[in-house]
């Protein structure tokens, strides 16, 4: 039987979610430490473990057949790969900075000036977009420091919190992409491979649709009832139980964590008491 081949990052900041949403779907590996490939205890799949840049190329070229990887790193390939689904982490942001003290007004400022980044394309791409001229300098790490010592009048940069960049002396002053993991496939996938994909992505999207919601259970009075069953949209009507206490009902339904606190407040007021709250491991429609 063929197996499945899934690269994500061996070390840095997408491995231990990868590997995270990997055994949430019950597949469950061996140690990797030190491996370049794992095979999977009960499912048709190896682990291979490499760096997160030339994730792309492998899928692109079928030495992998899926990938995990930031969108960032992908379009920044330009390889021709599917992308099938966004992973919910990895999120953040590429940005352009400026010395804190420069008058930036808007980013026509930037016209002639020369920018550092690692993320030559997208860069371009967006200075293409806004007709803008600059020179472009790629330098592929501590990209931050290229201005104060005078490679560079600005940087276009992952941010994330921008503690770094206030460190530097920087300051923000455009977004121009937003980026995500995302789960890549090969453009020549085998049936028999798309078909364990398909059993993948079930799984996948069971555990990040849980993730999503939660399980609560309340008491209320009967009088009340009617007024939070429909507070309670549930994927389903919610269950209806009688307690033993006379008058009163246990609810159970499934909320989505969208405006959680606020509907778990409307529910107290229309009289709910008792709720618990639980996590969900799975949920299949
Ligand atoms: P490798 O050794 O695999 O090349 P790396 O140093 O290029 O690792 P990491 O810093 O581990 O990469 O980041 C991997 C990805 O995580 C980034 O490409 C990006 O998609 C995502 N990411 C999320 N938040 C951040 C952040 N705050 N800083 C950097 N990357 C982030
Ligand atoms: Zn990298």
């Amino acid at each position: 039987m063929q197996k499945l081949k899934l690269a994500i990052q061996k070390k840095g900041r997408l491995s231990d979610e990868s590997i995270k949403l990997i055994n949430e779907c019950d597949i469950s590996f061996p140690d990797s430490s030190g491996k370049l490939v794992s095979a999977a205890y009960e499912f048709p799949m190896e682990i291979l473990f490499l760096r997160d840049d030339d994730i792309p190329d492998y899928v692109q070229d079928g030495v992998a057949d899926l990938g995990i990887v930031g969108q960032n790193v992908l379009v920044e390939s330009d390889k021709d790969v599917d992308e099938v689904i966004k992973m919910g982490f990895g999120k953040c942001r590429l940005s352009l900075a400026v010395p804190r003290n420069m008058d930036y007004t808007s980013v026509n400022d930037l016209s002639q000036k020369a920018i550092a980044t690692s993320y030559p394309k997208i860069l371009q791409n967006y200075l293409d977009s806004k007709n803008i001229k600059a020179e472009i300098h790629v330098i592929s790490g501590s990209v931050e420091i290229a201005p104060s010592i005078g490679l560079a009048d600005a940087i276009c940069d992952i941010v994330s919190t921008g503690s770094t960049l206030l460190s530097n002396g920087l300051k923000e002053v455009e977004q121009i992409f937003q980026s995500e993991a995302v789960l890549v496939k090969h453009k020549g996938l085998s049936r028999e491979k798309e078909a364990i994909l398909q059993q993948l992505l079930f799984r996948l999207e069971s555990v990040k649709r849980a993730q999503k919601n939660k399980y609560i259970l309340l008491n209320a009075p009967n009088q009340s009832l009617e007024k939070i069953i429909s507070l309670l949209p549930g994927i389903n009507s919610p269950t209806v139980q009688p307690l033993a206490k006379e008058g009163w009902s246990s609810v159970h339904s499934v909320i989505t964590e969208k405006d959680f606190w606020e509907k778990i407040q409307r529910l107290k007021e229309a009289g709910a008491e008792g709720i618990l709250v639980m996590p969900i491991e799975k949920l299949i429609y």
